[in-house]
């Protein structure tokens, strides 16, 4: 989906405007300082144009670090979006911090709305005019708070929004998109470069890809492969603060542009809430997964028998993701990493006919029933894969089927299909 991105200091009514525009009052929680939200893109839709709305204030930072967030915002949001949405509190004016904001949107090609913010009534427009002089373009004022003004705003951002990202198109043949996720420090940007090496492929001439100023296509294993947002992994935002949420932020979007993930892992360190968050961050977006353990030169046999169990307490949920054990630094191991990118990919695009899928289902149901309840048992009817990428089944039941039933269909879907580095979707149509 397209990728439309806010920004803007801390108070201008961002969060306002991003519930304005789901429509739903929830959506986003209060600001409240210091706060670090993991949500930070969601599914909006507009005249039946879907798309996704990333926030970019979701760090508020204290006084010091305004201006260091908001720049990282824009930048995050330049490279990464597909349009802008510039946010200004209209009562408040251009401050020195959206100077210099301003000057980075001025740079870039993708289209950037001023939205005067609080304009709440007409008498209060003059002042919004006054934001001419940012030299972005018309200001549009509109009141996030009561909805003045944000239907044109959208129908003009939409308007203009290409009908698949940009950043995510690909072309059918074009190399296979891959991103590079993981906390600051892990080596995610000196994975890039060892692999990379001296084979860096310049991107011009491949006819027919998209081209994308912050992508990198890479020749590995005999193929080019699309390393996308590579800009965020080597241009480091210098924050004390907040290094997580922009870590966040830049997984959320640089998944929204791939088809398969690497997290990596710093194996010296312990697995930590962030490192996992980021693991469900993949789940959740639905690319297929590999997981590398990094920094392996390190690794002693203490540490090692600590990061097993670490793995078995934090990331079992995803013991089907193919895992390579690497040195970004001496290169070790790193030639694995393309077999793992490779099956993760094929299960990923896997499809499973019907006939052969209902088979499964017989079979499954034969060797173990699902359990009664209420003296009732939901009964599967007819199932069948919707789509691939991730592979996505439906199955037609008679009830809402346990979750614990639920896994057990999953599980066997593995070790029947492999299904090795994809999540595995499966929806439930009840008929009563
Ligand atoms: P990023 O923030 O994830 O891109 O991490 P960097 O690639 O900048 O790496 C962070 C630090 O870890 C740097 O000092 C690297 O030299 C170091 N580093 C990265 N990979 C390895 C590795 O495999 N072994 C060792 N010993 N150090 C590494």
């Amino acid at each position: 989906l397209p990728v439309v991105a806010i920004v803007g200091r801390p108070n201008v009514g961002k969060s306002a405007l991003v519930n304005r525009i789901l429509g739903r009052r929830e959506a986003v929680v209060e600001d409240t300082p210091g706060v670090t939200r993991d949500r930070v893109s969601y599914q909006a839709e507009w005249m039946n144009r879907r798309f996704t709305i990333v926030d970019t204030g979701g760090w508020e930072p204290d006084a010091r670090g305004i201006d260091a967030s908001v720049a990282a915002q824009a930048e995050v949001a330049i490279d990464l979006a597909d349009a802008v949405m510039f946010v200004v509190d209209s009562n408040v004016g251009a401050t020195a911090t959206d100077e210099h904001v301003v000057r980075l949107l001025r740079k870039t090609k993708k289209p950037v709305y001023l939205v005067a913010n609080k304009v709440d009534d007409a008498r209060l427009e003059p002042q919004s005019a006054a934001l001419w002089s940012l030299g972005l373009g018309e200001p549009h004022p509109v009141s996030a708070l009561h909805g003045r003004g944000v239907a044109d705003l959208l129908d003009l951002v939409v308007g203009k929004l290409p009908e698949v990202s940009a950043v995510a198109k690909r072309e059918v043949g074009g190399p296979r998109r891959v991103a590079i996720v993981g906390r600051p420090n892990v080596g995610k940007s000196s994975l890039l470069n060892k692999a990379a090496g001296e084979e860096r492929v310049v991107v011009n001439d491949l006819a027919g890809t998209t081209r994308d100023p912050v992508d990198e296509q890479i020749e590995l294993g005999g193929k080019v492969w699309r390393f996308v947002d590579t800009a965020g992994i080597r241009r480091r935002v210098h924050l004390s603060q907040g290094a997580d949420f922009y870590a966040s932020l830049r997984t959320s979007t640089a998944l929204e542009k791939a088809e398969v993930a690497v997290v990596v892992l710093d194996v010296t360190q312990p697995i930590s809430e962030q490192d996992v968050r980021i693991v469900d961050l993949v789940l959740e977006s639905g690319r297929a997964l590999v997981i590398a353990y990094n920094k392996w030169d390190l690794l002693d046999d203490d540490r090692r028998r600590y990061l097993e169990r670490e793995i078995e307490q934090n990331l079992a949920h995803v013991d089907w993701a193919p895992r390579v054990n690497i040195s970004a630094k001496t290169g070790r191991h790193l030639e694995k990493l393309v077999p793992a990118l490779e099956l993760a990919l094929e299960s990923w695009d896997t499809r499973i006919g019907t006939g052969k899928f209902n088979a499964f289902l017989a079979e499954l149901v034969a060797a173990h029933p699902h359990p009664l309840r209420g003296g009732k048992q939901p009964r599967i009817l007819f199932g069948t894969q919707a789509s691939s990428r991730p592979p996505t089944f439906v199955l037609f039941t008679t009830g809402f089927l346990d979750p614990g039933y639920r896994r057990y269909i999953q599980r066997r879907l593995r070790e029947i299909y492999g299904f090795e580095g994809s999540p595995i979707v499966l929806n439930m149509r009840v008929r009563e």
